[in-house]
């Protein structure tokens, strides 16, 4: 018999070389994935039948570094800007391994008193550089998609239960309608909760926007009767924010809940120097963000924020004769799972090691970079489409069939990675900077390759006329 626990050493010593050989390697690498690699791991995959007989861990770990290292998008590394991404901030990454050495299943105090405990510490840390009432309730989820619906969960409780209806225990067969404002820039995963919550992806009036993505607040429409409204703080294109505080008097005059998505957008509320985006915004009813954007932890992390604490327990909880009854915040009260990792640890973990200050730098920094893609951009002659006011860029550099080149250019160089969006009808490409790792230097590496992608396609189409 060999002795466990000194294999198990060994292990995570050989993981730790591993993934810190992975990491320093990634400033330098391509950012994409290396096809090469991904038809590699794809065959592989297609043709591997689970054996009758297990394989040592130590060699789990070396197939997997492997097969899948290479085949790897560098998102974790300093020149990704597709989607909104984030990467994963050192002590975020170690206190990740740590909790998963822990494996505490954070549904209870019960099963895991220290992950409640930090939880509950993270949640109020959260609420205090956010900008958000103290007292409003927390709950950990695993992105902002369920962040919304949970939020919405709560918003749905609270207006049916105002018209005398118990959704939860009747449903919503013969419950009083519900109107839904909803921004006609929302992100998908809004109409996507209301949708789960049996609402209706269709029946959403929508709010018209400006130019930057933008609710009207001199365009809201005549209402009456249960509604919720849903805004947005980070337009997932522009980064543009609705105007809260109008939204807020609008929707008190008329008892409608307001939620904001604020995936990335909330966290200007971290910066002194952004906050005025997001004036008003901790007037809203309830709240979503991530932490796997720009807080950047690893995956997976999201945060609904409920100002009305009865309304999310009322929507969430439930009993067994197994289960604890204490009066305490349980989180299995407050969120729509059960057992659960406690991802609030690396939100903890992540706060505590920037701090107020090396928060609102890091969501500044990534701020100022997008400024500089957008001057140089425009400095090159091509069409940055939105006001640059927070991370997000989006530019054009002709017609679509150019832009779609262009990105595929810079995808291929490897030298960053953009992806493609369509801005108010028009196709285009997006950057979004929100990793930590970014450095100036790492700016200007990929200003230049994308120069050089853009000037490349724009002479070859002009000689292939
Ligand atoms: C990313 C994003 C979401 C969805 O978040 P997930 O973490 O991917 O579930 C929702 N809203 C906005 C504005 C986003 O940017």
């Amino acid at each position: 018999m060999h002795d466990g626990r000194f294999d198990q050493r060994e292990l995570l010593m050989e993981v730790t070389e591993r993934a810190s050989r992975f990491l320093l390697a990634l400033p330098d690498r391509r950012v994409a994935a290396d096809p090469a690699a991904v038809a590699a791991l794809e065959a592989w995959s297609a043709s591997l039948k689970l054996p009758d007989a297990g394989i040592a861990p130590r060699d789990v770990v070396a197939e997997l570094d492997a097969r899948l290292s290479a085949a790897t998008v560098a998102s974790a590394g300093p020149r990704f800007f597709g989607f909104v991404h984030g990467g994963s901030l050192p002590a975020a990454l170690a206190a990740n391994w740590l909790a998963g050495a822990w494996d505490q299943n954070a549904f209870s105090t019960a099963s895991s008193p220290a992950g409640v405990l930090i939880e509950a510490l993270a949640g109020a840390w959260l609420l205090d550089v956010l900008g958000l009432p103290s007292d409003a309730a927390v709950a950990f989820t695993t992105g902002a998609t369920l962040a919304n619906f949970t939020a919405l969960a709560a918003a749905r409780r609270r207006v049916l239960a105002d018209a005398g209806w118990d959704v939860e225990a009747d449903g919503l067969f013969g419950a009083p309608p519900i109107t839904l404002l909803v921004s006609a820039e929302s992100h998908p995963s809004v109409r996507k909760g209301l949708g789960l919550l049996g609402l209706g992806r269709r029946r959403v009036v929508e709010l018209e926007v400006d130019r930057q993505g933008r609710i009207r607040a001199d365009r809201l429409p005549d209402l009456d009767g249960a509604a919720i409204v849903c805004a947005q703080a980070g337009n997932v294109n522009s980064g543009a924010c609705d105007p809260f505080e109008a939204l807020h008097d609008w929707c008190a005059e008329r008892r409608a809940w307001l939620h904001v998505d604020g995936a990335f957008g909330l966290w200007a509320q971290a910066s002194p120097t952004l906050q005025s985006l997001t004036a008003g915004v901790a007037l809203a009813d309830s709240w979503a963000t991530d932490g796997h954007k720009w807080l950047n932890v690893p995956y997976d992390c999201g945060i609904a924020v409920v100002r009305d604490a009865e309304a999310l327990h009322g929507a969430m909880s439930f009993g067994a004769p197994y289960l604890p009854t204490e009066a305490r915040r349980e989180p299995f009260h407050y969120g729509p799972e059960a057992s659960r990792r406690a991802r609030g640890i690396e939100v903890y973990a992540a706060l505590r090691s920037l701090g107020r200050r090396g928060l609102a730098e890091m969501i500044e920094t990534g701020c100022r970079h997008a400024r500089r893609f957008a001057e140089g951009l425009g400095k090159a002659g091509h069409t940055v489409l939105n006001e640059v006011v927070l991370n997000q860029v989006v530019v054009s550099f002709g017609a679509a069939e150019i832009d779609r080149a262009v990105i595929k250019a810079i995808q291929t160089a490897g030298e960053c990675w953009c992806g493609p969006t369509n801005w108010q009808g028009r196709d285009a490409m997006r950057i979004s900077v929100s990793g930590w790792a970014t450095t100036d230097d790492d700016v200007e590496r990929s200003l230049a390759s994308i120069l050089q992608c853009a000037s490349t396609v724009l002479r070859d189409n002009a000689g292939s006329r």
